[in-house]
């Protein structure tokens, strides 16, 4: 993976704020935890003290005093677990608290780097950090079937159905998506709602315009390299990312080259069983006139087409705030 020092640097130091910021947040939740409850951090000393007791009872082996320990720090446990759920905490907030639970924030889990190192490298390299931003805003929980006319509601509730399917099945089963759709029916919406869960899952996803994509593409030619080549130095991770999304199709300007490269992609992809999401508000005829008949059969016959009903929401959207 051709990352240059300077990127590496990046990321790892992107990884110390995170620590940072969580360790900091944790100080705070526990100053807030223990200002809330003022009996907890005597409650948390007769435990620590309990346990070393029951240590030197393991090392006496006082069997008796053992059992007596356990059943004073199970009613501790109780008592602290009860003290915190009655002010709406769990055992988890005295905990830290890490983004990646993986790797807990180092990048790496053992000698190997972590999914989120894999993911921090793919959102560097494709200039898609902003991606995280997006996601906090377009998920499913923020997904509202209001967006929609009374009668597209259903038709939306069964796609937005398929699609959790096909997230559920993400690891067991080899599938693709192609979201159709008008301008505006909420096919990047539900695209962003797929990333984000698959990225909150550790699998790796590479999020690209149409437009950015034959960019690509077509860099490939006018830096000298060879289609074949187009592997990991050209592109890393095109063919290889768990989910590849190539977001409106249709919007960018093809050329014969570039044509014949979109075909290599999505077969190489499906030639690796790796999955990829393609948003358009092209149809079938359309797509085959201007990305050859090869390319739409493929699309056609290893795809799952998903239309999206619907007119532009985003107007509707707009007279919703907070919608
Ligand atoms: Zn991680």
């Amino acid at each position: 993976m051709p990352l240059l020092n300077s990127q590496y640097e990046a990321i790892m130091r992107s990884y110390a704020k995170r620590q940072a910021r969580n360790r900091q947040e944790q100080e705070e939740r526990l100053a807030h935890i223990y200002n809330l409850i003022p009996q907890l951090p005597s409650l948390e000393a007769s435990l620590a003290s309990l346990r070393a007791d029951k240590v030197r009872a393991a090392i006496e082996g006082d069997t008796a005093a053992q059992e007596h320990l356990t059943q004073e720090l199970d009613k501790l446990c109780n008592a602290r677990e009860q003290l915190l759920s009655a002010h709406g905490y769990t055992l988890q907030d005295l905990s830290a608290s890490y983004t990646c639970p993986d790797c807990h924030d180092t990048g790496y889990i053992g000698t190997e780097k972590c999914h989120c190192f894999l993911q921090a490298e793919i959102d560097l390299l494709y200039h898609q950090s902003h991606l995280n931003d997006v996601l906090k805003r377009e998920n499913f929980h923020t997904f509202s079937y209001s967006w929609y006319d009374k009668a597209d509601q259903d038709i939306m509730k069964r796609r937005v159905m398929e699609v959790q399917l096909f997230i559920e099945a993400f690891d067991k089963e080899f599938q693709n998506l192609f979201l159709m759709g008008d301008v505006g029916t909420g096919k990047t919406f539900l695209s962003n709602c797929i990333a984000k869960e698959l990225m909150d899952t550790g699998h790796s996803v590479v999020y690209l315009t149409a437009f950015q994509l034959f960019q690509l593409l077509s860099k490939a030619v006018f830096g000298g390299k060879q289609p074949e080549e187009a592997d990991r130095q050209a592109y890393p991770y095109i063919f290889d990312c768990d989910l590849l999304i190539i977001d409106d199709l249709g919007t960018e300007l093809p050329n014969s080259f570039t044509v014949s490269q979109f075909f290599l992609c999505i077969n190489e992809r499906i030639l690796r069983r790796k999955s990829t999401l393609i948003s358009s508000n092209l149809n079938m005829n359309v797509l085959q006139s201007i990305y050859s008949e090869r390319t739409s059969s493929r699309i056609i016959s290893s795809y799952t087409i998903l239309q999206l009903p619907g007119k532009d929401i985003r107007i509707r959207k707009k007279l919703q705030p907070g919608a």
